[in-house]
């Protein structure tokens, strides 16, 4: 018998929203494949899910799967937003990763397959250390990832860091982008002029770590970013691209969107969208990691009403540092409290996958998170993009200048800026990007549904999985 091990994959996601959410949707798939999964989150993590999801109930439902945990290291009450992710990752480099390794090397049933974000560099030595193959799981765009694969071959030749302060100067040392993308356009950090900046070192290791996998996993489509992967094929040829993922389990599935929000939903949003007219609302988010200055979100703010336009604003707990409750970021001014009242519906966090597939939404101004942008592509609603760090910075130039599917805002933040863009996808160009953006949500659905790339994929995953064909180096 070639095969008479049972397939046991074991999943490891970057334990914030984005990456857990991802990864829970791709361990459902394996799950209703019949393929025994463990997944691990970390304790923080896990205690959010378990409060504000019926993820963990939802999961009771395969008897092969089992969820595990390990502590990141933290302090309970220590943040765990963007500014805090390199903390993050040191601490889970000495408190999680050995953990991790003795929980692979003691599994019951021996693991088969180790999926991991791509930025645990530990796990290449476990997985070799086991004898089993290795898939890193970037939750982040392919063509960001390529601009951090590429960091290396910058930095040789001298383009980061930058020069000088033009930051409209094209970068011509990140092949298949020549002519897209703009210093500006690089993850923020590349900004820096300090080679030794620690978000530098963990990317210069994890591009070193890459190709050391047996394959990448994608939450993309081919139709959306073929060139792109076919660059990232010349460091690792093997590639599924299997997204969007949040689709994908949907067709599968044939079912609705399930949650795994590690807050909790506010739902009354939902019934003041059902008031308002088809495509009228701009929904607003900086997803869950980013911050923003009070300025920032004063600017917005001042922008959305005096756009006119509707809009349903998620102002997530936390994201002014700061500023410790809503009070503290009350608009002083009468006009924007007037504005809001009338047209304005704020929450602390929302069911977005409902949201973005809401008739009443017409438009999404984002952070340009990975998650996000699918998640309005598919449901084909036009993007204006206000990009904070990682890959945001180049999600928002591909939205513009490649997918034309919305406008990329980044550097600039003013009211004036914010009015002028909603209005423009709101009203005076909404029918020229409604246009593209359905196009788009068409060719993603596609690549999901039978027959499509990202469903054949999948199959070709599951398959390699179940039959331990993916070959060790
Ligand atoms: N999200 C949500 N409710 C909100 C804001 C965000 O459910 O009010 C989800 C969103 O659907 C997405 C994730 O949080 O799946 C954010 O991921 P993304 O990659 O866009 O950004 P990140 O949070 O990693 O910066």
């Amino acid at each position: 018998m070639q095969h008479e091990r049972e397939a046991h994959v074991f999943i490891f996601p970057l334990p914030v929203q984005g990456p857990v959410n991802c990864m829970l949707k791709l361990a459902e798939i394996l799950s209703i494949n019949q393929i025994k999964v463990t997944f691990l989150n970390t304790d923080y993590i896990h205690q959010r899910l378990i409060t504000h999801t019926d993820a963990p109930i939802r999961f009771r439902n395969y008897p092969d799967f089992c969820f595990r945990t390990v502590p990141d290291g933290l302090p309970e009450e220590n943040p765990r937003t963007s500014t805090e992710i390199g903390n993050l990752l040191e601490s889970m480099d000495a408190s999680a990763a050995p953990i991790f390794r003795e929980m692979l090397l003691t599994a019951e049933t021996p693991v088969t397959c180790l999926i991991a974000d791509g930025v645990f560099a530990f796990a290449t030595d476990v997985a070799a250390e086991i004898g089993v193959p290795l898939l890193y799981f970037d939750t982040v765009s392919p063509c960001g990832f390529w601009t951090l694969l590429c960091l290396p071959k910058l930095i040789q030749a001298g383009e980061v860091p930058f020069k000088d302060g033009n930051l409209d100067e094209m970068i011509t040392n990140v092949p298949g982008m020549e002519g897209i993308i703009r210093r500006r356009d690089l993850p923020s950090f590349c900004r820096t002029n300090d080679i030794n900046d620690r978000r530098i070192r963990l990317i210069l290791r994890e591009a070193e770590h890459i190709p050391l996998a047996q394959g990448l996993i994608f939450n993309t489509f081919n139709n959306l970013e073929a060139p792109i992967l076919a660059q990232i094929r010349t460091i690792c040829p093997n590639i599924y691209a299997i997204g969007p993922l949040h689709a994908h389990l949907k067709s599968r599935e044939a079912r609705p969107a399930t949650s795994n929000s590690i807050w909790e939903e506010d739902r009354s949003c939902i019934s003041w969208l059902d008031k308002q007219p088809s495509k009228s609302v701009v929904y607003v988010s900086i997803g869950s990691l980013a911050v923003m200055t009070k300025d920032q979100m004063c600017e917005i703010w001042h922008g959305l009403v005096n756009s006119g336009v509707r809009f349903l604003w998620v102002r997530r707990p936390g994201s002014v540092p700061g500023c410790s409750d809503e009070t503290e970021i009350l608009s002083p001014d009468q006009d924007v409290t007037r504005g809001t009242e009338e047209r304005g519906c704020i929450v602390r966090w929302a069911p977005q996958e409902e949201v973005l597939a809401h008739p009443a939404v017409g438009g999404f101004l984002t952070h340009s998170g990975w998650n996000s942008t699918l998640e309005s592509m598919v449901e084909g609603k036009p993007m204006i993009c206000r990009p904070y760090f990682l890959d945001q910075h180049v999600n928002s130039r591909y939205v513009e200048a490649v997918w034309k599917v919305g406008l990329d805002m980044k550097d600039s933040c003013d009211r004036a800026v914010v009015e002028k863009m909603v209005r423009e996808v709101m009203e005076s160009r909404k029918d020229e990007f409604l246009e593209v953006a359905e196009e788009v949500a068409e060719s993603a659905r596609a690549a999901v549904s039978p027959g499509g790339s990202s469903f054949a994929d999948m199959d070709l995953l599951i398959e390699e999985i179940k039959t331990m064909k993916i070959a060790i180096k």
